[in-house]
């Protein structure tokens, strides 16, 4: 191995540097050295790596007086990238995470890495429209046909928006503007070009249709396929269908953002539905044969049970909706047990509750007396 160099030469700090001269000195020589801003340069790598060891060595105490009196002859052979040091990058990266966190290199660990911006059409907008579902469409899933304003290719220009399309002389086709200022570190910002709108390039003769856009503004009607079981609050996203870029640029997505109509009946949960009958005294008393709607335009006979209570709930099963994506079983449909105590009843209907009134009269009248008695008893 070529003859080490000092580790306070490496970091440029004196001797008597108090740690937080060491961070700073370290950081701005971790951002000059990043393989982010010098993709392929051997030199800048060692320079890195170098820094890296200068730090780690430097920045804990023990280490930093054995480095002091031994030099790099230090027992345990100091930081080094050869045996359990650092071996890659990606080491360095989650061993300083703290300092690179906040610098814009992905806080650490090596991620991050952006790739080098290239000129070229720029992409066209995402759009978003909102479609309002009734609960049979989310139940059965649905294909619905919606009208978008979207940018779409210039047929006249095929896309191109003109000829003679020359390299824009403002970024030299690179479609950027840098600009790069130095302060305690150095900073480099990009822009788009404002000449040729990011494309790198400058149509001298623009086409009429679209004056030079390559993209005209039409109403367009497509169909989306909505999946059953959707729920309010989701959104479909189809990649493309949204604008199409200046210029032969990608297209946008389309987002569809889905509500639910509200439903006079049903109330939904998830992929459970909840709904309210109301069913007459005298079959809960006697139990029978319960109507029930269900989601699908449908109904289905319930058995209602002799002696079921107002309140109780029934639940049919996998009368809910579908899970969204999956074949699993569908949700529950509950109905909750609601009763009316009639008021309108003809003389002979009066008589027959007068009738069972006065057969239940002896034992209705014992159960009042013992409640009443409890009750007094409670207070006493
Ligand atoms: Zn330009
Ligand atoms: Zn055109």
């Amino acid at each position: 191995m070529a003859s080490k160099r000092d580790y306070y030469e490496v970091l440029g700090v004196n001797k008597d540097a108090n740690a937080e001269e060491l961070k700073r000195a370290y950081k701005k020589l971790a951002i000059k050295y990043h393989p982010d801003k010098n993709p392929g340069d051997k030199e800048a790598e060692e320079k890195f790596k170098e820094a890296a060891e200068a730090y780690d060595v430097l920045s804990d105490e023990k280490k930093r007086a054995q480095y002091n009196q031994f030099g790099h002859d230090m027992p345990g052979g100091g930081a080094g990238f050869g045996g359990a040091g650092f071996s890659s990058f990606e080491d360095i990266f989650s061993s300083f995470g703290d300092i690179f966190g906040g610098f814009g290199f992905g806080g650490g660990a090596g991620g991050g890495r952006k790739g080098s911006h290239r000129a070229g059409p720029p992409r066209g907008n995402d759009l978003q429209v909102r479609i309002t579902l009734s609960y049979k469409e989310i139940l059965e899933g649905v294909t619905k046909k919606i009208k978008i304003k979207r940018y779409v290719p210039c047929t006249e220009c095929n896309g191109k928006g003109g000829e003679n399309i020359i390299t824009c002389p403002n970024c030299n086709g690179t479609g950027t503007i840098r600009r790069v200022t130095q302060s305690f570190f150095q900073m480099v910002s990009e822009s788009p070009c404002p000449r040729c709108g990011g494309t790198g390039e400058i149509v001298e003769k623009p086409c009429r249709h679209c004056g030079g856009e390559g993209r005209v503004q039409e109403e367009e009607t497509i169909s989306v396929k909505i999946p059953a079981g959707i729920a309010e609050g989701q959104y479909l996203n189809l990649r493309g269908e949204g604008n199409s870029g200046p210029r032969g640029g990608a297209s946008g997505n389309l987002i569809v953002l889905i509500s639910e109509k509200k439903d006079n009946f049903y109330t939904r949960d998830g992929t459970d539905i909840h709904c309210e009958i109301n069913i007459p005294v005298h079959k809960l008393v006697l139990g029978g044969a319960q109507r029930v709607p269900t989601l699908d335009g449908g109904e289905v006979s319930v058995k209602i049970a002799a002696g079921t209570q107002p309140e109780s709930i029934l639940r049919l099963r996998e009368q809910g909706f579908p899970p969204l994506n999956s074949k699993g079983p569908r949700g529950n449909l509950f109905v909750h047990i609601k009763t009316e105590i009639p008021s309108d009843l003809n003389s002979q209907e009066k008589r027959l509750y007068q009738e069972l009134a006065d057969i239940r009269k002896d034992k209705e009248e014992r159960q009042e007396e013992t409640w009443i008695r409890k009750v007094k008893n409670l207070f006493s």
